[in-house]
């Protein structure tokens, strides 16, 4: 009786456990010895990182540290080892619309298909070194990122560490698809209006998995038209204290002045895009604390699919005033959040973000390294990663050459390591 209830047990924790990751087992620990170490804050040359399991144990000068009995060491020469880059923005249920415009995937793709490119998404952004992300909204596919985060975790695919913002949520009549007035459509997001709807909704999303609750605080009400402010400030500080209550922060995208600033007194964490933010309203969120993901690649790459010959032809007026928008954040000392939107273009090309905010944004590359280590750690509350200190997570990326000199080493990863266990090899 005793034996078969023990077995009974033994198989339900196996079930709860999962399948064995793919990956074979991890030696027990690794000395890596690479040329330097960023530690999420600045270069150490000559360190060295011990990690035991999944975590990392130790990290100084190489001389300081030796391998315990059945460490694998591993030399890396010539590279810089440094924390998981953590993505600030992505979608992995979108795929860049100049394959599929958005409404048609919303409308045309199944879910089964968005989910198994997801699968594939989720796996270049870890082979592109980046081990987190914080993934803001299924556009359309419900609830699929809960399933995906679960499959992640589970090792039956491979995939970063995600944050999951599961729908999001729209004004009534103010999101898309749109296409005769007289037909509704599904929407890319849960449609509320007024506090009660709103209440609900983020219990809802918050209840089925949402990490985040995400609010688009301003929308464009026709393909082409003008964004407008579209929840009213009561309606948006109480989807604000009913995502607190349940212990979720609150992101919001809004590019208009007034988006952002109801946005930023009702109480949300981070503004995504705010590409006419003005000096006035980045004050503002400087003094609440609110931090601005400005995507700039999201902008440079659509702006491209509708024909922008980018180096030939003369720069777009919104790009003119994106480039404005940022250095007014900076100027006013908001903190950035480092993530680019992507799915509008490639997954894995995620790095295009980093490039573009070092090479067209004035920001120097390690302050660009900074944000999509340590900083996006901080701001997104995940104090167990974004560095290399004993005791956080072995997520760790090997990439050539100095990455605080010279942004585009980010591009050529050559090794990653995620929870102690390596995902891409050097030779691979
Ligand atoms: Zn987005």
């Amino acid at each position: 009786m005793h034996r078969l209830l023990a077995r009974c047990l033994l198989g339900g924790l196996c079930l709860l456990a999962g399948p064995a990751p793919a990956q074979s087992a991890p030696p027990a620990a690794w000395l890596l010895q690479p040329a330097a170490v960023f530690d999420g804050q600045a270069l150490h040359p000559g360190w060295a990182v011990l990690v035991e399991g999944s975590r990392i144990k130790a990290v100084g000068p190489a001389a300081q540290l030796s391998a315990p009995a059945g460490a694998q060491v591993l030399p890396l020469p010539g590279l810089t080892l440094l924390p998981g880059l953590i993505e600030g923005h992505s979608h992995l249920l979108l795929h860049p619309y100049n394959e599929t415009s958005w409404d048609d995937q919303v409308l045309r793709e199944s879910q089964a298909l968005r989910v198994a490119r997801a699968t594939e998404h989720a796996r270049r952004t870890l082979q592109a070194g980046f081990t987190t992300a914080r993934d803001l909204g299924t556009e359309g596919a419900d609830y699929a990122d809960v399933g995906l985060k679960q499959a992640i975790e589970q090792g039956i695919i491979p995939g970063p560490r995600l944050l999951i913002a599961t729908r999001a949520l729209v004004a009534t009549g103010c999101y898309g698809p749109k296409l005769s007035p007289e037909v509704a459509v599904p929407q890319g997001a849960q449609e509320v209006s007024g506090v009660d709807e709103i209440i609900r909704a983020v219990r809802e999303q918050v209840g089925r998995g949402a990490d985040v609750v995400k609010v688009y605080a301003d929308y464009r009400l026709s393909a082409g038209g003008p964004a407008v402010p579209t929840f009213s400030q009561d309606e948006l500080s109480v989807l604000v204290a009913t995502a607190r209550g349940l212990g979720r922060p609150v992101v919001a995208h809004a590019s208009t002045p007034e988006g952002m600033r109801r946005a930023t007194l009702a109480g949300v964490e981070t503004i995504e895009h705010g590409d006419q933010g003005t000096a006035e309203v980045f004050r503002l969120m400087k003094q609440r604390g609110v931090a601005l993901c400005p995507t700039v690649a999201a902008g440079d790459a659509i702006l491209q699919y509708r024909g922008w010959r980018k180096g030939q032809d003369a720069e777009p007026e919104r790009i003119s005033q994106k480039k404005a928008s940022v250095a007014a954040a900076h100027k006013a000392g908001v903190s950035l959040v480092v993530g680019g939107d992507v799915g509008v273009f490639p997954h894995g090309d995620n790095v295009r973000e980093l490039e573009l905010l070092v090479r067209e944004y004035g920001l120097t590359p390690l302050e660009v390294l900074r944000g999509a280590t340590s900083g996006n750690a901080r701001l997104l509350h995940l104090p167990d990663r974004g560095q290399v200190q004993p005791g956080l997570l072995a997520d760790l990326v090997a990439v050539p050459g100095d990455p605080t000199q010279d942004v585009g080493a980010l591009r050529r990863v050559q090794w990653v390591m995620k929870g102690g266990v390596v995902i891409k090899g050097l030779r691979d």
